[in-house]
């Protein structure tokens, strides 16, 4: 595979103040305080590389794609389409057609749920889903099962929030004609291990959708090694603008699926007697795109690469280490989410303090935390719990930051008692 020069890695350790140092949201204060950003999963800061490409777009380049053949509509398709190229390099997908632009998971999930799969399922089918999915994983397959009289079936998951791979094989009956498994809780940070999902997946002939939207951020992503048949991305957790996003499909599921959109720029030619369709991915792009979103992704795309997943992913397994040791050791806190495998992500619930509470006080001491039943209900039933707090980290936090959070625990709970 090419590797791109603008992409090339960093050499030596992860520098993490300079890395900083390009996140200027990261140097501003909240409440008077420095601000600790702990809330990554919700949504990334961003690079001054993403903010300076959005910027220069509008200044230097704007104009729409694929429409126009002046200079500026051809400067703003090749660098609107760049960020294809990036996207297939980013997944290692064996073609840039087979990337679909969204705006972001939760789009490119009710994609395969309208075009694909409702097509497909008629009553006495299910869909296969696990119990810590995100409701952006959930609720789109409801839609299209109320519709077909489909049915969906909830592979298990144990108390340390790790999916039980025996338990989900087992449920893979041939009534399943689709299964759909978050890469990564964003509640738990579990890594869930696609690559065996998507082989005993195969086996049966089911195809595997993957939510990759918290995998994107902290692992090195490898359709082909991972062997599912959708994978789905959103930007803005991947230090992109919002309203960006993608969906990788393998192209005999693009070629078989039908537009879900109608509109501009998805078609070959259009009569009142009926429309011809362009090939994909254009056929699922209808209207005029998040161009300078799409051209800030590929910017960030280029900003990972060059930081390189093994340096960033050493780094955050740290972070993580420092933090679990940690808060492991804050009299009546309960972690929830102890999977084997994670990312820097950590629930947790501290014993006679409501979740909204002290995520509140945290705020006033500097410290961004989210609080809340994260979009995924059916995983708080499991726990028994209506919410939790979630500190989720990225490669620009520092160990220094997570003592403060600790610290800033130690006096909000005093407030509390
Ligand atoms: N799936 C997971 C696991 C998520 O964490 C999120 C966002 O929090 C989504 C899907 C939805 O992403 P978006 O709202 O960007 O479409």
């Amino acid at each position: 595979m090419n590797v791109n020069p603008s992409t090339r890695v960093e050499e030596g350790p992860l520098d993490v103040p300079r890395i900083r140092a390009d996140f200027p949201l990261l140097a501003r204060t909240v409440h008077g305080k420095p601000l600790i950003y702990l809330d990554s999963a919700n949504t990334s800061q961003k690079p001054s590389a993403v903010i300076d490409a959005v910027d220069n777009f509008f200044r230097h380049t704007n104009a729409n794609v694929a429409r126009a053949v002046h200079a500026l509509g051809e400067e703003a398709t090749s660098a609107y389409e760049s960020t294809r190229d990036k996207l297939a390099r980013f997944i290692n997908a064996p073609s840039r057609n087979e990337i679909v632009f969204t705006s972001g998971t939760t789009q490119a999930i009710n994609l395969v749920a309208y075009s694909y799969a409702l097509p497909r399922l008629k009553p006495g089918d299910t869909i296969l889903v696990t119990q810590m999915e995100h409701h952006a994983n959930i609720v789109p397959w409801q839609l299209v099962c109320e519709r077909s009289g489909a049915k969906l079936k909830v592979a298990p998951i144990n108390e340390a929030g790790e999916l039980i791979v025996e338990r989900f094989v087992e449920l893979l009956t041939p009534e399943v004609k689709l299964a759909a498994v978050a890469h990564v809780s964003n509640v738990l940070g579990t890594i869930n291990p696609v690559a065996s999902l998507s082989r005993e997946c195969r086996k049966r002939g089911i195809p595997l959708l993957v939510d990759g939207s918290q995998a994107g951020p902290h692992l090195r992503i490898d359709i082909r090694a991972l062997g599912c048949d959708f994978y789905a991305l959103t930007g803005h957790k991947l230090f992109g603008p919002t309203g960006t996003g993608m969906l990788w499909a393998r192209r005999e599921h693009l070629d078989a699926m039908p537009p879900f959109f109608g509109g501009g720029e998805m078609i070959r030619e259009v009569r009142f007697e009926g429309t011809t369709f362009a090939d994909p991915p254009h056929k699922f792009e209808a209207g005029t795109p998040n161009i300078a979103g799409f051209v800030g992704l590929g910017a960030a795309l280029d900003y990972v690469e060059r930081i390189g997943f093994e340096k960033l992913a050493a780094h955050e397994g740290d972070l993580l280490a420092h933090a679990t040791e940690a808060m492991r050791r804050v009299p009546g806190l309960r972690i929830i989410g102890e999977a084997a495998e994670k990312v820097p992500v950590i629930s947790f619930l501290i014993e006679g303090a409501h979740a909204h509470d002290l995520a509140t006080l945290l705020d006033h001491e500097g410290v961004a935390v989210r609080s809340g039943h994260h979009c995924a209900h059916p995983l708080m039933q499991f726990y028994g719990v209506a919410a939790t707090l979630r500190a989720s980290m990225a490669f620009y936090n520092t160990f220094d930051e997570i003592d403060a959070f600790i610290a800033a625990m130690a006096r909000v709970r005093k407030l509390l008692a």
